[in-house]
C-alpha cells in the first residue's frame, strides 16, 4: 500500500504542529494496514475525522449560526460518492463511501443525506457530540470581532492511496471554513475540485475552497500529469490556483506509486509511507 495524507494547508501555529504531525502519522499508519486503496483512504480519513486536531468530523469549525455543516467525498476510477451540509454524521467519509457504491446517486446534501445514512445502517449522532469547546470559543471570538476568518484556518483532511492491485482512491473531508455562511459548500465534495481519482492518478486538495473550485484543482493535477511527472503536475496546478489569487495545497499518488505534493501556504501537514516507514512533515 502506498498512501499519502494531508491535514490542511495554512499558517499552522507552532503550538498546533505536534498534534497535526501526530494526527497525519496515525492516519497513514491506519491506512497502511488495509488491503484495498478505498478502505485505506476511508480508514485514514476516519482517523483524522475522529481527531480533534483537524477541521473534519469531531472538532469541525462552526458556521455563522454556531452549527456544524460537514462535506466529504471519496473517489475511485472516475466514480465518486459525496455529501455536503451534514450535521449528525460522526464520519461523513463513510457515508460518502456508501454513496460511491450506489449506482443511483453520486451526491447527497443535508437532511436527505442523513436520511440515506439511517437507511443504510449509519447511525446518526447528536450534533453536540462533534462540537468542541475550543470551536465554541473560536466561533464567539470571530462573531465578536466581526472579521472575515476564511483566509486563516484550513485543517481539512485528505488521503490518496494506491493498492497492490493498482487501484487508486482519494478522499477529502471537512467542516468547511470558520463561521461560514449557513449552506455554504466549498470545493471539498466537488469531484475534480477537492478530490479526484481515475485509473492513472488520484489527488486531494485543501485551502480556500472558493478559488479551488474555480480551477478544479485536483482534476488539473490529473490533466497536467498526462504531460509531465506527478511532482511537476502538483506544482503547476498550484501555480494556476495562485494565478487567480487562491491558496492551498494538494497531495497526489500515481499508478507507479509516486507521490506528489505542493502548497503555497506557510505550512501544510502531510505524511506518507516509504515501505513500512512513515514520514511526516509540516
Ligand atoms: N477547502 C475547504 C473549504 O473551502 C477548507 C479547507 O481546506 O480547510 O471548505
Amino acid at each position: 500500500m502506498k498512501i499519502i495524507v494531508h491535514g490542511g494547508a495554512w499558517a499552522i501555529p507552532d503550538d498546533a504542529v505536534e498534534d497535526h504531525l501526530k494526527g497525519v502519522t496515525q492516519a497513514v499508519k491506519k491506512g497502511m494496514k488495509e488491503k484495498n486503496a478505498i478502505d485505506a483512504v476511508e480508514k485514514a480519513i476516519i482517523t483524522m475525522e475522529n481527531d480533534p486536531a483537524f477541521d473534519a468530523g469531531y472538532g469541525s469549525f462552526l458556521n455563522e449560526d454556531g452549527k456544524i455543516e460537514m462535506d466529504a467525498i471519496i473517489a475511485q476510477n472516475s466514480c465518486f460518492g459525496a455529501v455536503a451540509g451534514v450535521s449528525r454524521i460522526k464520519n461523513p467519509i463513510s457515508l460518502a463511501k456508501k454513496i460511491l457504491y450506489d449506482e443511483n446517486v453520486n451526491f447527497l446534501i443535508g437532511r436527505g443525506a442523513e436520511r440515506y445514512a439511517e437507511k443504510n445502517n449509519i447511525s446518526l449522532c447528536d450534533e453536540k457530540e462533534l462540537i468542541l469547546e475550543r470551536e465554541m470559543k473560536r466561533w464567539k471570538k470571530i462573531k465578536k470581532e466581526n472579521k472575515k476568518p476564511e483566509d486563516f484556518f484550513h485543517s481539512t483532511v485528505g488521503a490518496v492511496a494506491l493498492d497492490e492491485k493498482g487501484n487508486i482512491a482519494a478522499g477529502t473531508s471537512t467542516g468547511g471554513t470558520p463561521n461560514k455562511i449557513p449552506g455554504r459548500v466549498g470545493d471539498t465534495p466537488i469531484f475534480g475540485a477537492g478530490c479526484y481519482a481515475d485509473s492513472l492518478i488520484g489527488a486531494s486538495a485543501t485551502g480556500y475552497g472558493e478559488h479551488i473550485m474555480r480551477v478544479l484543482l485536483t482534476r488539473k493535477v490529473a490533466e497536467l500529469y498526462r504531460e509531465t511527472d506527478i511532482k511537476k503536475a502538483c506544482r503547476e496546478a498550484l501555480a494556476i490556483l495562485e494565478s487567480i489569487g487562491g491558496y492551498g495545497g494538494v497531495i497526489s499518488v500515481d499508478r507507479d506509486g509516486n507521490f506528489g505534493y505542493s502548497f503555497n501556504t506557510p505550512r501544510m501537514a502531510y505524511a506518507f509511507n516509504e515501505g513500512k516507514e512513515i514520514k511526516a512533515f509540516i
